[in-house]
């Protein structure tokens, strides 16, 4: 597999183009943002262990069921994976109300939500992502009617296979984003799961494990990134 031209630099990933026009080279970097990219730092190793994290995630969702994006490791820090046509969108599953909810919405930070919640963004760093609902996706034909059913279908199915995972672990999967794309006339999971794009909370102690580490400035950010791959029994390499 030929690594060709630099396609799309975002704030934690860069994409590249293959000599395989239906397959892309995602390169984990250790650039770390939050604030709408207000706060950016590079935290050593973030990039190796988000690719491997990525790599475990989406193969237990693969034999779960669910189709995605993810083709192969091809070395620490990068990934092989299908190129999609990818929705401008991003789906927010909450188990537990945490980050943008409990400020929007005047809830208590750590409250059960039974059931689940479920919430769309529009990916849209100048507008800093804002909530949408599904007629605004239809109207404005961000993605199809059908897509939109299957967005948050496949969202809460893969809540019910990651929340499992991450219990075997004694952790509480609080929310977490996904993005998908188009491939082939069907709609499949894209982007990444990790602790940058999910809440992961100790079951005990709801100690932090995941980025809220890095937006609150408590430190150890990358070491609970590793503790969390520990408990599900990931080998990292970095
Ligand atoms: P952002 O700054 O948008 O958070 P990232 O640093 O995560 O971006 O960069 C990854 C970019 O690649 C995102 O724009 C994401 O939508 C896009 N992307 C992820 N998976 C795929 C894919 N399989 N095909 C095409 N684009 C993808
Ligand atoms: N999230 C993300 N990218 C975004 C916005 C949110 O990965 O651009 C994740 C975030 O890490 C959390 C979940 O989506 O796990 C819900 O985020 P929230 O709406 O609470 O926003 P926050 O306050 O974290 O910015």
């Amino acid at each position: 597999m030929e690594k060709k031209e630099l396609l799309n630099t975002g704030k934690a990933k860069s994409v590249y183009a293959t000599d395989d026009a239906e397959k892309l080279i995602m390169h984990f970097r250790d650039d770390t943002s939050a604030f709408d990219g207000e706060k950016i730092e590079k935290l050593a190793h973030k990039g190796a262990v988000n690719n491997q994290f990525n790599a475990f995630i989406m193969q237990k969702l693969q034999d779960a069921g669910i189709e995605t994006h993810f083709e192969k490791l091809l070395s620490d820090d990068e990934s092989l994976v299908k190129k999609l046509d990818m929705l401008p969108i991003e789906c927010v599953v909450r188990n537990i109300a945490a980050g943008s909810i409990c400020k929007r919405l005047g809830v208590e930070d750590g409250l059960d939500l039974s059931p689940p919640t479920f919430e769309f963004f529009l990916k849209n760093d100048a507008l800093h992502d804002p909530m949408i609902n599904e007629y605004h996706i239809k109207s404005f034909g961000w993605a199809e009617p059908e897509e939109v059913e299957q967005m948050v279908d496949l969202s809460f199915r893969i809540n019910e296979i990651l929340k499992a995972l991450f219990l075997e672990g004694d952790m509480l999967l609080v929310d977490f984003k996904l993005e998908f794309g188009r491939y082939d006339g069907r709609l499949l999971l894209g982007d990444e799961f990790t602790p940058d794009g999910c809440r992961l909370w100790d079951v005990k102690t709801r100690e932090k494990l995941d980025k809220d580490r890095f937006r609150k400035g408590l430190g150890g950010v990358v070491e609970a990134y590793e503790e969390v791959a520990r408990r599900l029994g990931m080998d990292i390499h970095v």
